[in-house]
């Protein structure tokens, strides 16, 4: 039985004080609920005061992004270990703005997966096409190439520790939802994927997550379809009473 996973990707958004209020309001509001993970990403310079408000409660705290070396010479970035030191147990690794944007390719979001996995942290990697590829016939193409990319040297151990986000660039941001059917398809191919991948059994425990204007409205209908284990909410994780209603919308 695989648990559901609802985590907030709060993006560039909320100064300290924002991100505290918000975090507050998150964890007074799903306190009691016991069947479903939940996380919130910070940007990082609010991970340290998120980092506390959390501690202790049923609200895990992930970054949004992450480095893979330990340490030294690499400006800007940040390690593994140091998201451990301020609390975070999981890690995002590539969100389509960062491929998009910062130009990511399956290797480098590879490369961070594997340094999260091995420092300890769970990692939510995120996979997706864009509508343009998705109307060529091409999702299954695109998705198996970052599935099998994303994965690569990853263990049948490792991938205990891992969740797929399926988060079709068309639906991000877009308030445009793929049909619980489309998502569903979409989360089918993926466990087939990685059933070759690894086995069935890997396959079957494998949590999958779904993205893109995710909303208390629509999380119900997404949650009953079969393959669907969560959600990775961007925009409706801005508001406390937003996110609690989603995560409440997605218990058993
Ligand atoms: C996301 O950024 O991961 C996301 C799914 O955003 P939104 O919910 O705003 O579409």
């Amino acid at each position: 039985m695989r648990r559901a996973l609802i985590a907030g990707n709060w993006k560039m958004n909320c100064t300290l004080a924002e991100a505290a209020a918000l975090a507050e309001g998150v964890v007074s509001g799903v306190a009691g609920v016991e069947d479903v993970d939940i996380v919130v990403c910070p940007t990082f310079t609010a991970l340290e005061t998120v980092g506390k408000i959390v501690a202790g409660t049923n609200v895990a705290m992930g970054s949004q992004d992450i480095y893979w070396e330990k340490s030294g010479a690499y400006t800007g970035e940040i390690s593994p270990d140091m998201l451990l030191d301020v609390g975070c147990s999981y890690a995002i690794a590539g969100h389509s703005e960062r491929r998009q944007y910062m130009a990511e390719t399956d290797e480098v979001v590879n490369r961070k997966a594997r340094a999260a996995l091995a420092a300890g942290l769970k990692v939510m990697l995120c996979v997706g096409e864009t509508l343009e590829e998705r109307e060529a016939g091409k999702m299954e193409q695109i998705v198996e190439r970052a599935v099998v990319g994303g994965l690569a040297d990853i263990s049948a151990e490792e991938i205990k520790s891992l969740s797929v986000a399926y988060e079709p660039i068309w639906a991000i941001g877009t308030g445009k939802t793929a049909t619980p059917q489309q998502a569903n398809e979409a989360h089918e191919f993926i466990r087939k994927v990685v059933g070759r991948l690894y086995s069935n059994e890997v396959a079957e425990a494998l949590v999958i997550q779904y993205g893109g204007s995710v909303k208390p409205s629509n999380i119900s209908e997404l949650m009953a379809e079969p393959h669907l284990d969560g959600a990775l909410v961007g925009g409706a994780s801005l508001k406390a009473d937003s996110f609690v209603e989603l995560v409440k919308g997605a218990q058993g």
